[in-house]
């Protein structure tokens, strides 16, 4: 009988073409395994799933099946994530941070077959469905199988699924940054566009190490895999981030390329963090970074490319390189290739360079969907997926990102850029950082509300994190309109933050409105 080729998932045409080059390092453990190699442990896994997931009577064939996945950054992540890539099964990844209450929504909007933990993991994905519950860690706990005791004999591979590049393979969550997180459909063609534009902006080199520190349930944290099977070139796995060990991996495993979130960048720095020269790239992205801090970066030579991303386009929209973050202050730089930015006004009508919008984008690597048909329809218009993003292009097309379109302020019918509140309260020489929101308010609709981070002093004062409000507010009166000053204003240590790195505007809401100094109390 003629033999088929079907297109096969991307760790195996990996393995066929260079079975013998590294594939995964695991830096905790000091373990690496070649493409030939974690095809095999990945076809085990496979095979495993297989037997959980398909179920003959029912006819319910495995691309129809939904697999959570509740783990920390690890190994076994990526071989799950891979192992249902073969098999056609769509993967859910599940914030191990989140309460119960957060992913039992995600798994009911889901509809799970089956969550795959880990032992750190098993009680909370116990409670939060009542699906079949696999550990890839041996397990004794009542209700959860370990992945290690299902059969499977090690030529027993499992049968791939033709690879369809538009079926949905990855179904996963935003950061809820602007509310409940919006399960977001990519496809087989969106991760490999996404990667395929991601090394024409940075390039690819054999001697490449990208490594993986960032949570595996967010597409920053992802992406390195994806990449790594398709570049041929090692993933490095970290299981979590520190600071002290993340920067000694880098130089232990002669780290390439990283991608992190400003905070991760900013604590690496703190903790002495010397680059090596075989430090290509770090990708820096998730939240806006503030000119100070790449300033910084700058100094310690961190070659550090400014980057736009989001769920939606299976991460980066748009990437600037070091050279034009030094001319072009606070750009994240062209959109990728293939990728389209539009700048839209209120009504959706195409603005001219230079004015600002909100940020439309379409191309290969935009998600075809949310999880439903009504979200999907609220996001997309005549230009593609409007992000909710607010933000202007230059007549070259370079792209600067300001903040979010429901983060405008409407106080007594004047809209106020939490953006421009934030730059003039930063540049205060006692504030490091500050979040603007607006608060309701019975008089103005919403009132302008700041929390606000202290620089440290240093020295000798006593208690060098303090701010002098009075001071700051006179500081806020030369560079701000009256309805743009905030009018309640509370300090903290830092800034509430999401899991992926964005600033937490409900928790920071809900910490002033537990106890803001009401400006109007001070004089
Ligand atoms: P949700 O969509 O649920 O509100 P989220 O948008 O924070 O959550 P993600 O997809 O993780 O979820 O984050 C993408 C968003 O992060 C972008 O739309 C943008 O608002 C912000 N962002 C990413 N990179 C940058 C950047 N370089 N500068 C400013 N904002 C950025
Ligand atoms: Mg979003």
């Amino acid at each position: 009988s003629p033999v088929e080729w079907p297109t096969r998932d991307l760790l195996s045409h990996r393995a066929s073409t260079t079975p013998d080059a590294t594939a995964v390092i695991d830096a905790d453990a000091d373990e690496s395994w070649t493409f030939g190699e974690f095809d095999q442990r990945v076809g085990v896994v496979a095979k495993r799933l297989e037997t959980v997931l398909s179920d003959p009577e029912s006819g319910t064939a495995d691309t129809e099946r939904r697999l959570g996945v509740l783990m920390e950054t690890r190994v076994a992540f990526a071989e799950v994530y891979l192992a249902a890539m073969r098999r056609g099964v769509t993967v859910v990844p599940l914030n191990v941070r989140e309460t119960v209450t957060e992913l039992e929504s995600k798994a009911n909007r889901t509809d799970l077959d089956a969550i795959v933990c880990e032992s750190g993991t098993e009680a909370l994905a116990l409670e939060v469905a009542d699906c079949p519950i696999l550990s890839v860690d041996e397990s004794g706990r009542d209700g959860v199988r370990s992945l290690s005791s299902l059969e499977s004999a090690a030529d027993a591979n499992a049968t791939p699924v033709p690879l369809e590049r538009d079926r949905t393979h990855l179904l996963m969550f935003t950061s809820g940054t602007s509310g409940t997180p919006k399960g977001v459909r990519l496809t087989v063609g969106n991760l490999v566009a996404s990667a395929t534009a991601s090394a024409f902006r940075l390039g690819v080199t054999p001697a490449d190490r990208w490594l993986c520190c960032l949570p595996m349930y967010h597409m920053g944290g992802l992406a390195p895999v994806v990449r790594s099977m398709l570049y041929g070139t090692p993933v490095v796995i970290q299981r979590a981030f520190d600071p002290e060990k993340t920067a000694r991996v880098m130089g232990e495993f002669d780290i390439t390329g990283v991608s992190l979130v400003p905070t991760m960048c900013k604590r690496l720095l703190d903790a002495g963090w010397n680059p090596a020269d075989s430090l290509r790239f770090v990708l820096l992205g998730g939240a806006p970074a503030t000119s100070e801090f790449l300033e910084r970066c700058r100094a310690a030579d961190v070659p550090v490319y400014p980057t736009y991303g989001m769920t939606e386009t299976a991460s980066q929209i748009a990437t600037a390189t070091p050279g034009e973050t030094a001319t072009h202050e606070g750009t994240v730089g062209q959109p990728l290739v293939c990728t389209d930015v539009t700048v839209v006004d209120d009504a959706g009508e195409r603005v001219p360079a230079g004015e600002t919008g909100e940020l439309v984008v379409s191309g290969p690597t935009v998600t075809p969907g949310y999880l439903t048909e009504a979200q999907t329809e609220a996001a997309f218009g005549e230009y593609g997926l409007h992000t909710g993003d607010i933000g202007y292009r230059d007549v070259n097309g370079r792209l600067w990102v300001l903040n979010r379109r429901s983060d405008r302020i409407v106080t007594g019918g004047e809209n106020v850029d939490p953006g421009a509140v934030i730059e003039a309260l930063r540049s205060h020489s006692s504030v490091e950082d500050a979040a603007v929101v607006g608060l309701e308010d019975p008089e103005w609709g919403e009132r302008v509300a700041a929390l606000v981070v202290p620089a440290d002093a240093g020295g000798e004062s006593a208690d060098p994190r303090t701010i002098d409000l009075e001071s700051l507010l006179e500081h806020c009166e030369t560079r701000l309109a009256g309805f743009k000053r905030p009018k309640t204003i509370r300090v903290a240590d830092s800034l509430p933050r999401t899991a992926s790195g964005t600033v937490d505007r409900e928790a920071v809401r809900d910490r002033l409105l537990e106890s803001g100094t009401d400006v109007s109390e001070l004089s």
